[in-house]
């Protein structure tokens, strides 16, 4: 043990892999200026830790509910146990998880269709939505099929004044057809600030002050057990999101949930299955184990995540880059971008991000024209979960600013590696001296 406290051991393993002695010393003072932040963050896991296992307790999850069901999905006791282990620990009334829930974007989708009925207003208090809302809601000239403007439900926007909620604004959008006020926490691939949970409360008061019967829906992407607690325990009526991020661990292959009051979990279940059929079917097939093994996963995931993003943040600074949010800044969530200036840049990054993968570690990430993006985008992601992003993941559409967005990373000791690696291809290809 005392040997691999010896700094030369650990560059002569980053130097078999690549990593020169000069990038290793830089992210290892690099590294010596933020660990301090890192004791916070390891706190709040603890703390969540500690959480999630008095709910598990509580719960009394046992062996037979790791055990899935096949058909309808009736009786599906390990399936039900883990929606009351959900809504425990986001302080809900009720949960609707399951794999029939595809990605983020669905079970959004799922919690529109479910509480908004024809006539209806949807008011977004925090600006544009995350670009595939866009397609839900129906925005634009040519709305696609099933969008909500087909249904005739009316969408509004309060923006965000520099870069904060303007509470002002949210209450005078509010009017006689809003049904729902959505939040959205993590600012997504957009430049304004991702909300704690302080400020989305102070929304919620705002919200309820001008009409309290409202329902309020957090997008909750990415911002899972970076708090101590979610949304939900400040009064939203729901929180959305996926479990290829933050709530499922990485273990999670697949799915997304949907928390908060029993009267919207119906509703939505309604919209997910059918009228009348409810919570009661959906078959989990085998997928339950890794529900539970990556819910008591994700606090510790969710702080390697944040130490990656912070410590590379902290790196590309040192080395003249602009960083949002800059690695002293308080962390709402765990996307990191970085502005790196031209399109070389940010190929050589994600290039050495990909390198660092455990899976196609030997594939090249090329820019291509992605279906949906106005320009060519390149991703680098070489996860055990298909477009798992809290598996270390960066993509970057090759437009101005040039900013590459990356998020995850299960274990700091493969975020701190990967992210030495993405400089090394920078230097390697004569782009930045260090
Ligand atoms: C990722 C994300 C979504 C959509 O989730 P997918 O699983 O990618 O469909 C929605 N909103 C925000 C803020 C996100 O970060």
């Amino acid at each position: 043990m005392s040997e691999i406290t010896n700094e030369s051991i650990m560059k002569e393993i980053y130097e078999k892999a690549g990593i020169s002695s000069g990038v290793f010393e830089l992210a290892s003072k690099a590294l010596s200026e933020v660990d301090k932040t890192f004791s916070k963050i390891d706190a709040v896991a603890e703390y969540n830790q500690a959480r999630v296992l008095m709910a598990f307790k509580n719960q009394k999850i046992g062996y037979e509910h790791l055990l899935g069901s096949t058909g309808y999905g009736y009786d599906d006791a390990g399936r039900d146990k883990f929606e009351a282990l959900m809504a425990e620990i986001f302080d809900a009334e009720d949960a609707l998880v399951r794999a029939q829930l595809i990605s983020g974007t669905h079970a959004l989708t799922v919690a529109l269709r479910g509480v908004l009925r024809p006539g209806d207003e949807l008011l977004y208090a925090t600006g544009k939505p995350y670009d595939t809302m866009e397609s839900i809601i129906g925005l634009g000239d040519n709305p696609e099929s099933g969008s909500l403007t087909e249904f005739g439900i009316t969408y509004a926007q309060a923006d965000m004044a520099n870069g904060l909620p303007d509470y002002d604004e949210i209450a005078a959008k509010i009017n006689d057809k809003t049904k729902m006020v959505a939040i959205q926490r993590s600012k997504g691939y957009s430049s304004r600030k991702s909300l704690s949970c302080a400020e989305i409360a102070k929304i919620i008061e705002v919200v309820r002050a001008k009409k309290s019967d409202v329902i309020i829906m957090v997008d909750n992407c990415y911002g899972e057990f970076v708090e101590t607690k979610e949304p939900t325990s400040y009064g939203a009526d729901m929180c959305v999101g996926s479990l290829i991020k933050n709530p499922g661990g990485g273990i999670a292959p697949m799915g997304g949930y949907i928390v908060g009051t029993k009267e919207v979990v119906k509703m939505c279940s309604s919209a997910l299955y059918s009228p009348g059929l409810y919570k009661e079917a959906g078959a989990s097939l085998n997928i339950n184990r890794s529900f539970y093994q990556g819910i008591y996963m994700s606090p510790v995931v969710v702080a390697n995540a944040l130490k990656t993003a912070i410590f590379a943040a902290k790196l590309y600074e040192m080395v003249g880059f602009k960083t949002i949010p800059e690695s002293r800044e308080e962390r709402a969530d765990i996307i990191q971008a970085i502005s790196l200036g031209n399109g070389e840049n940010i190929c050589a990054f994600c290039e050495g991000i990909q390198a660092a993968s455990p899976i196609d570690g030997h594939i090249t990430p090329v820019p291509y024209a992605m279906p949906g993006y106005h320009c060519d985008v390149i991703m680098a992601a070489g996860t055990f979960v298909q477009g798992s992003s809290i598996e270390l993941s960066a993509d970057a559409p090759i437009e101005e600013p040039y900013n590459v967005y990356f998020q995850g990373g299960l274990t700091f000791a493969h975020g701190k590696y990967a992210i030495c690696n993405s400089l090394q291809y920078m230097i390697n290809k004569g782009l930045i001296n260090i």
